[in-house]
């Protein structure tokens, strides 16, 4: 068993780019299985920022081949920008990175409509805007382009027709006019061209890898509580984040996938509307937000902030079936004083340590305060160098959601990292 799944295991940007980054050197092939360019992952290498949306956060690492997954869904021309900023800064592509014919491409009325449900709800649900939903919307209608169409201009075409037809009533009805095929297929069969190289049956490659005995990495996007079937729907993504979705998504059996890694942040965030029981609408929020520059890399929005959610991670404990956490931005609550956890909530006079599926927003959230530490962790490399507060905020983690706590990250750079281990290690 050679494959790893690296889950977010809250709301989305929890720092699955730094964690993947930091274990790419220890694999072979690492895979994107779920999401589009909704997903925003930020690295810093040597103080330079680079933001990936959907290319593997690997590519960084010369020997990683980085393969883009039938779960996901492309934008093109965001893809082929993304190639184009690595290889301008001497990264190599040709011959590294994959993505899947089956993969679905996001098309330009998938924006357009994203973009004015979001205007005419007011920001309802509080998507990107990148027509990730739209996207998958005609995936699952069974309507969808695929990458690999991209390249037969006839094929495309007659699928763009019967796609469009769908589309132009629900346009209309929200006053926009939609793309005509001819333009559409003008824009995408040349993207296809550019990218014909990069395009190719990425399952077979990834199975191939798995009985070559090679180790993979399969990486999210977004986070448990936004995925569709797990999280908090309806203000969701539209797949399958969770460990679960890595193997419909890469196109690999559940006996290949040794171990789950779960990624937190020592506190909560969430982008977008929908329920958040810890959230701080106060001046501590606020401090949370500074500190820990909560601003999205995809589309710059304020994040709201809260104290770390330990029911919430229980729940992705248990449902990707987690064997370890990995802790990001511990160095964050250097700023405050004291800290709250939140160990269960209360509903209807109730204790609970689950999440209620269908009535979260009236769920109590029930703190326990810990000491705070007031230290610059940054430069700590083993958990022993963190401040004894530090470390017992670690141990009433793992002790309230019942999993070990690996790496915790205590800053964005690669090197500030403690206890980073192998993930492949026996
Ligand atoms: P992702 O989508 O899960 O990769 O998360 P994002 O990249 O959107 O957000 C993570 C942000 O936090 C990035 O700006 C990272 O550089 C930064 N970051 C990651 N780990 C740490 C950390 O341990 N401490 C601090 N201060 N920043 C971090």
């Amino acid at each position: 068993m050679s494959a790893v799944v690296v889950v977010g295991a809250q709301w989305g940007d929890e720092g699955k780019g730094k964690v993947v980054d930091l274990y790419a050197p220890y694999a072979d092939l690492v895979v994107r299985y779920a999401g589009g360019a909704n997903a925003g992952h930020t690295l810093v290498v040597g103080g330079e920022k680079q933001i990936l949306h959907l290319i593997p956060s690997g590519i960084l690492h010369e020997q990683t081949r980085c393969i883009v997954g039938q779960g996901t869904v492309i934008d093109p021309a965001v893809f082929l920008q993304e190639i184009e900023t690595l290889n301008e800064r001497g990264v190599g592509t040709e011959g590294r990175l994959l993505v899947s014919q089956r993969a679905h491409v996001v098309l330009p009325h998938h924006k357009l409509i994203d973009g004015l449900r979001e205007k005419k709800s007011g920001g309802a649900i509080g998507t990107t805007k990148r027509g990730i939903g739209p996207c998958y919307e005609d995936k699952v209608a069974r309507r969808g382009v695929r990458i690999g169409d991209l390249l037969d201009a006839d094929r495309l075409r007659a699928k763009l027709d019967a796609n469009l037809e769908c589309w132009r009533p629900v346009a209309e009805d929200l006053g926009g006019t939609l793309p005509s095929t001819d333009e559409i297929v003008t824009q995408y069969t040349e993207l296809g061209e550019a990218l014909r190289g990069y395009i190719g049956d990425a399952g077979s490659i990834i199975r191939a890898s798995i009985k070559a005995d090679e180790k993979i990495l399969l990486e999210g996007a977004q986070g448990t509580m936004l995925d569709i079937d797990n999280g908090t729907y309806p203000f969701v993504t539209s797949s399958n984040a969770v460990a679960g979705g890595a193997c419909a998504g890469a196109g690999i059996g559940p006996t290949h996938i040794r171990s789950a890694i779960g990624i937190a942040k020592a506190y909560t965030t969430r982008v977008g509307g929908g329920p958040f029981p810890t959230e701080l609408q106060d001046e501590t929020g606020q401090k949370l937000r500074d500190a820990g520059a909560e601003y999205g890399s995809t589309t710059g929005r304020p994040r709201r902030c809260g104290w770390l959610d330990l029911v919430a991670l229980r729940h992705a404990v248990a449902v990707n079936g987690l064997n370890e956490l990995a802790i990001t931005k511990l160095d964050v609550l250097s700023v405050l004083p004291k800290l709250e956890v939140c160990v269960a909530y209360e509903l209807d006079g109730e204790r609970l340590a689950f999440p209620p599926y269908e009535r979260i927003e009236e769920a109590q959230p029930i703190y326990e305060t810990l000491e705070g530490w007031s230290d610059d962790l940054t430069a700590c490399r083993t958990r022993g160098d963190l401040p004894p507060a530090a470390q017992q905020y670690l141990g009433r983690i793992e002790q309230e959601v019942g999993c070990r706590v690996g790496v915790v990250s205590v800053g964005p750079d690669r090197e500030d990292t403690a206890d980073l281990r192998d993930p492949f290690r026996g």
